[in-house]
Parts: structure tokens; sequence; C-alpha cells
């Protein structure tokens, strides 16, 4: 395609007029298997589907196109998709991980993977000089999530990828929170892209789904891909057809989740019963610049303090009749969660913080609701 404007490519990348029916949308395809030629050869490119199905190459085509990168792996979750990049390792190899890396990230590196002698290092992203201290001579692994759940810590992408480069270490950044539409992680340094197409790529909360996006189709990403076809945890060929739905509208669901999110973040900071606001979009975000730097916007996350203890905070989250408490996040409709008891013993989450997701409500009818339930 010559057009890279987001909105374009999120429109047509990977997707074509079906030439033998005219269907402008397309099919979904559940055929496990292809037919070959005469001579054995498969010309159209499908043989069986856990190797590649017509679904899962639109989604990976458009996936690519929209991160600017040279290919992209979909999985059946992201954290499959952590898992494969964990597996193209080498036992023996170190890994430096952010402390508030999403925590199943974490679990995958403290549970599993240690066990595969994967050895991890969780540093302050935000601190770069304490991830340049956490550079062993086997680290082969820098791994950044920006902003950071559920204190929307922002890491500046370019310097912490200068020590990975240094370092001769693969650098990938989980884009999960920003998307591509805010933020373009392989422009600046990252090797990797991961995302919870779960989040705002779905977009819609029916439908689990991961990726990898790789700037250059080098060896890192054959092994990638190969994990992905032996491994086998792959998306079916209709949650591949709702995550290429839902990416249709992103860029215009991911500017009013954080038009949304940013009146909301102005109305809750200085509120009288709260202690903290976390939003790199207000100026009183101590990375403030770094997110105008590399995001093109702040997208639809933020989290609150609440004066008190957490009984307190799950009295505020009690009351919101528009927020639903439920995990997760990018969806249409605005969730609350108490962060601390569903992370569990062993959290660093504060015990008075709400993690909320901005959805696309009507902006004042969030505020009304937050001023309700906080009064
Ligand atoms: C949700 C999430 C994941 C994991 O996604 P799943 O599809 O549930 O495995 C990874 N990273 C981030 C930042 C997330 O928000």
């Amino acid at each position: 395609m010559n057009e890279r404007r987001i909105e374009t490519v999120a429109v047509h990348a990977g997707t074509r007029v079906d030439p033998g029916t005219g269907a402008v949308t397309p099919a979904i395809h559940p055929s496990t298997t292809f037919e070959r030629d005469a001579d054995g050869s498969y010309p159209r490119g499908f043989l069986y589907a856990r190797n590649s199905n017509p679904n899962r190459a639109a989604l990976e085509e458009c996936l690519a196109a929209l991160e600017g990168g040279e290919d992209a792996a979909a999985f059946a979750s992201a954290s499959a998709a952590t898992a494969a990049i964990l597996l193209a390792l080498e036992p023996g190899n170190h890994v430096v991980a952010p402390m508030d890396a999403y925590h199943g990230t974490s679990r995958l590196l403290r549970e599993t993977f240690a066990r595969w002698k994967l050895d991890t290092t969780f540093v302050d992203m935000t601190d770069a000089a304490a991830a340049r201290a956490a550079i062993r001579t086997n680290t082969r692994l820098v791994w950044v999530e920006t902003p950071s759940n559920p204190l929307w810590k922002v890491t500046d992408i370019a310097a912490i990828g200068e020590i990975a480069r240094r370092a001769g270490a693969l650098y990938v950044c989980d884009n999960t929170t920003a998307t591509p539409v805010l933020q373009a992680p392989l422009e600046l340094g990252a090797d990797l892209v991961l995302h919870a197409t779960t989040k705002y790529l779905g977009g819609h909360g029916d439908v689990l789904g991961g990726a990898v996006v790789t700037r250059t189709r080098d060896a890192v990403f054959e092994r990638i891909r190969a994990i992905q076809a032996s491994g086998g945890a792959v998306p079916s060929p209709f949650d591949c057809w709702l995550v290429r739905r839902g990416i249709r509208t992103l860029p215009y669901r991911v500017r009013a989740h954080s038009d949304n999110a940013l009146r909301v973040a102005t109305f809750l900071h200085g509120h009288p019963r709260l202690e903290a606001v976390h939003y790199p979009g207000l100026p009183t975000h101590p990375a403030h610049d770094v997110a105008r730097r590399q995001m093109a916007a702040f997208g639809g996350m933020l989290s609150v303090q609440v004066r008190g203890d957490a009984a307190r905070a799950m009295e505020v989250a009690a009351k919101l009749r528009v927020f639903t408490r439920a995990t997760s996040f990018g969806g249409t409709e605005s969730l609350v969660e108490h962060r601390a008891s569903i992370e569990g013993p062993g959290t660093r989450t504060p015990e008075n913080l709400l993690r909320l997701s901005i959805g696309l409500e009507h902006p004042d009818d969030l505020i009304d609701d937050l001023d309700q339930a906080l009064a």
C-alpha cells in the first residue's frame, strides 16, 4: 500500500475484495487443511491451519503494517506471544525486565522460565542508570512496557533501546497500552513489539489474542515463527477475524479513549477525596515530557489513589454506576478495578488504588459518575 497513514492502514492492510465472490468484507475460513497441486506444491501458501491460514495471514499483514514492521506472528493470547519470545532465547541467558511489567509477564519469567535457566533482573525502567547497571555479559533480552500498569509510568523507549543495543540484546517493547496509534516503538529502536490484541486492537472485549511484530525478518523472528507453528498456541480463524475487524476503527477509538481519559484525569486531579491521580497526560506526571516526546496522545488508562484504605477504595468502586467492576481494558465500556486484590499477596500496588479503563461513553457521564461515587 502506498498510503502509510494509520487510518488507511487500519482499514485496508491485509484485506482485499474476494476475487471469487466480490465480497467486500473478508470471509472467515474455518478450514483446517488446504488443497495441494498435483505435484504436491501449495502455491496459494496454505497447508494446515496451525502453520498458517487466510484469516491469520490477513491479521499478521495488518499488524506488521500498523507498527511499520516487516512481519508479525499472531498468538492465542499475549501471554502465549510472550512465552514464544522467551522460548526463542537460550538457557543461561539473562533478561532485564521492568519491575512493573504486566503481572503475567513477571510471573512467566519468575515461575516458568526461571526453571528453564532464564535469569531475570527486574529494574525501574524509568531510571536508565538502573537499567544500564543491570546489564551482564550474558544479557540477551531487554523488555520494556510503557506506559506501565497500574501507575502508568513512562519509560524512555529510545534511551533504554540504546542500552539494549550496546549490550547486543534483543529489545522488546510491550505496546499494548499505547497502541501503534500513539507510539511507534520500532522507530524508537525496538526489535520486536508485543501486543495483547485482547485490549485496544480487538477493542470490544470479545476476543483474546496476542502478537509479536518484528522490525526485520531475522533469525530471532524465524525462531518465534517456528515456535508459533510447532507450539501451536495460535488464534482461531474467527479470533483473527474479530481482531482484524476491531482494528478497522482503532485510530478513532484510541483518540476518543485518550480525549475522554484526559477529561476525566483533569477533573480528578486535585480532588479532595483523592491522594493521587496517575495519568501521563497530566503536566504533573513525573515523565510528562517523555510522554509528550514519544506519544501522540496519552491513552485511555489512569489510576487514582483514594484517601483512605483498601476498604474505602472498594467502597468508591461499589458506588460507581457507569463503570463496571472488572479486570482488563481497551473495550468500549469503562471499567474500574481494585488492582491490589487482583494481583494478590506480594503485590507492590498501593491498597487504595483504583485502576480506570476509560471507555467510549460521553466523558461528562463518566465525570458525573465519579463525582457522585467520591462524594
Ligand atoms: C493484558 C496484557 C497482557 C496479556 O494479555 P493476554 O492476552 O491476556 O495474555 C500483556 N501485556 C499487557 C500490557 C497487557 O495489558
